[in-house]
């Protein structure tokens, strides 16, 4: 062990986590001390409307090295761990959910990687996705793997439970874009990374914060940040029906100069459908993208912070 002890950060969003979130803060701390660092916990509460804040701030008074933000409304987990990042000041910072999903032990074991063995990234990554539904399993199957394909980037089992150095932080908060996917812009980051795969936990208390409509968002999200691939199908959807109309065009001139020419309705019925949606499909994808576009002109800050128990930046 060095001579000077390391500080390592851990920031935590907070949404309506009152219950556990006293018991989970001193385990992260407690597995930090033992793993031989400084702690410095940084808890972001996401607008939660229980008791959260209150507990956030006995916290930030009884536990040495603890403080704590909160953001003025819910902006959500990216925007959170965008907060906590930002005011963390450790010579590594790690992020984790707060309700002991991602388990406290396997700090030792991160920090040892990252102090010891000289990681810049090191990742925990899913092994086995817990107690999740069927259902919800095969909702991220198939949006890791569309995403894989249209990106390039292997997500699969990738969680938001990673301790990132310095160096990294830094690179990190240099990426301007407001709409944040906090795995895939950790992925494009690079540099030396270790994988650690560990088992999710059932929750701690409380209950999810997602519901199908944020996880459709953050998909979509994450899909149009990392690929400009469906821009590009649309491009050549428009192609591939250019041609089968320029075939049907000739076949319609030939039945017209050839006097055949009748009862083309079905031919016609089924043209207006095709481009219609065709053209509805081609114009959402774009919409899409210029949505994306219009969110990071407008320049908004990614949160607005209401109180904090520390002085500030
Ligand atoms: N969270 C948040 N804002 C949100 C949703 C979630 O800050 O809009 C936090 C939540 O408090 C928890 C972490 O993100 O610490 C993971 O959320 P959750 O456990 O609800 O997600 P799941 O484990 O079901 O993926
Ligand atoms: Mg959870």
């Amino acid at each position: 062990m060095s001579e000077t002890r390391r500080r390592v950060s851990v920031v935590l969003p907070c949404l309506n986590e009152a219950s556990h979130i006293r018991e989970s803060a001193r385990k992260v701390a407690r597995a930090l001390e033992d793993a031989g660092v400084v702690p410095e916990l940084v808890l972001v509460d996401d607008g939660s409307e229980d008791d959260t804040w209150e507990a956030l701030l006995e916290l930030a008074r009884d536990l040495e090295g603890t403080r704590a933000l909160r953001l003025s409304r819910r902006f959500g987990k990216e925007q959170a761990l965008c907060a906590g990042i930002e005011n963390a000041t450790g010579d590594a910072v790690c992020v984790m959910d707060a309700d002991l999903q991602h388990p406290p032990e396997l700090l030792g074991e991160m920090v040892r990687a990252w102090r010891d063995e000289g990681f810049e990234v090191v990742e925990a990554r899913k092994s086995d996705r817990g107690d999740e539904s069927v259902l919800s399993r095969l909702e991220a199957k198939l949006f890791y793997s569309i995403l894989r394909r249209l990106s390039g980037y292997d997500l699969r089992g990738a969680s938001d439970y990673k301790l990132m150095d310095r160096k990294v932080v830094d690179a990190w908060m240099r990426l301007p874009e407001r709409n944040l996917f906090f795995r895939g812009m950790s992925a494009w980051l690079g540099f030396r990374r270790k994988e650690i795969p560990f088992e999710v936990r059932s929750r701690a208390g409380g209950a999810s914060g997602w519901n199908l409509r944020s996880l459709v968002r953050l998909a979509i999200t994450g899909i149009t940040a990392f690929s400009s691939l469906p821009i590009h199908i649309v491009t050549l959807t428009g192609f591939l029906f250019l041609l089968f109309a320029l075939g049907l065009g000739a076949q319609t001139l030939y039945n017209f100069l050839t006097h055949h020419a009748q009862d083309g309705f079905t031919t016609v019925i089924l043209l207006v459908l095709i481009t219609g949606s065709a053209t509805m499909i081609g114009l959402g994808v774009i919409g899409l993208y210029v949505s994306r576009i219009y969110d990071e002109v407008k320049g908004r800050p990614r949160y607005l912070i209401a109180d904090r128990t520390d002085d500030g930046p």
